[in-house]
Order: structure tokens, then sequence, then C-alpha cells
């Protein structure tokens, strides 16, 4: 097993790289891991569901592991900034496998399009650094989380969401310290 795992970051076409760079940041601290930013890769077509005006996530996270220049890495998150939705739910923040390789957040719901006020910029990051661990959380084996304010819960709306603490409760930590122990990171 390789001792240096790198998590990356790939955006799914534009998505403003400040916000990149940010949680690159963010997410190297939360979990001391080395975090890279990967080149952007076009939104395939083939996910986007035309009645719905959104993007089929599980597909997406299909698309992130079939694409050979992510073979290496050892997770990947991607962020877009179209809508997202999985077809039991009118929309979705993010989705990740659990206990997998991928993840993905979009930016369209934290950054307040659908009510068509848009967020400021500091609560636009906290609530995507919020999602970003949330789903990453998943990948390392982290299912959800009733503990009041952990990261882990799950959040319907941005009501929910913004009322989750920016960290994840001592049972999910101690989860989550486990995993990386197992797995040698
Ligand atoms: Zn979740
Ligand atoms: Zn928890």
């Amino acid at each position: 097993m390789p001792h240096y795992q790198v998590l990356a970051l790939v955006s799914l076409d534009a998505v403003d790289p400040e916000i990149l760079r940010h949680l690159s940041t963010a997410i190297a601290k939360a979990f001391t891991l080395p975090v890279q930013i990967l080149p952007p890769k076009p939104l395939p077509s083939h996910t986007f569901h035309v009645t719905r005006n959104q993007h089929y996530s599980t597909q997406l996270l299909e698309y992130l592991l079939a694409c050979e220049d992510h073979d290496g890495l050892f997770r990947v998150l991607a962020i877009t900034a179209v809508d997202l939705y999985i077809p039991i739910f009118t929309f979705v923040f993010g989705e990740a496998q659990l206990d997998g390789k991928a993840a993905i957040i979009s930016t369209f719901r934290p950054q307040g399009e659908a009510s068509g006020v848009r967020a400021p910029h500091s609560i636009l990051m906290n609530r995507l650094l919020k999602l970003s661990l949330h789903e990453l959380g998943h990948t390392f084996s982290l299912p959800h989380c009733r503990q009041p304010g952990c990261l882990m819960g799950f959040a319907a709306n941005l009501e929910q969401l913004d009322k989750k603490n920016l960290e994840f409760c001592d049972y999910c930590r101690i989860l989550l310290a486990d995993y990386f122990n197992r797995n040698g990171l």
C-alpha cells in the first residue's frame, strides 16, 4: 500500500477556482491528508435529465470512477455548479460511495440559486466545506449520525445544513480514526 495517499478535487465544468483552493486547504487540514486539485473535467451529457433539469449524481460518480486518470488516486471529490438529483429526492447536495473512492457535491443549492437569493461568500464556503467533509466521511465508511450537530447528520435542506457544526461528533471521530488506522493512513 502506498504511503502517500492523495485526495483529489476535480471540478466538472467550470467552478470558481477560489472555491477549489479554499476547500483543498480546509479538507487537507481536516483529514491531515495531501489534497491535489486536478484540471477540470467536462460534465457528461448522459447524466442530464431534461425534465428535471438536473444531473443524476449516482451516474456522475460512475463517470468519475471510469476516468482512467483517476486510477492512482485515493479519493476523488468532484465539485459541480449544476443541480444534482437521485430519483427518490427532489435534489441532493451531494453523494458518495460508502467506503468507496468517489464523492460529489454541488454548489447549486448552497449558493441559494433555487431560492433566488445568493448566499454571501462566507456562508457558501461554510456550506461547501460541510458537504465536502460529510461526503468524504461516507467514503471513509461513516454512516449517517444522529448526534445533534454532527457533520455526518443527514441534511435535507439548507436550514438543516446550516445548523450542523463544522465538525464530527466524538463517536464519528473514533470511527474515523479507526478507519484511518486500519487503512494505514
Ligand atoms: Zn450523507
Ligand atoms: Zn457523528
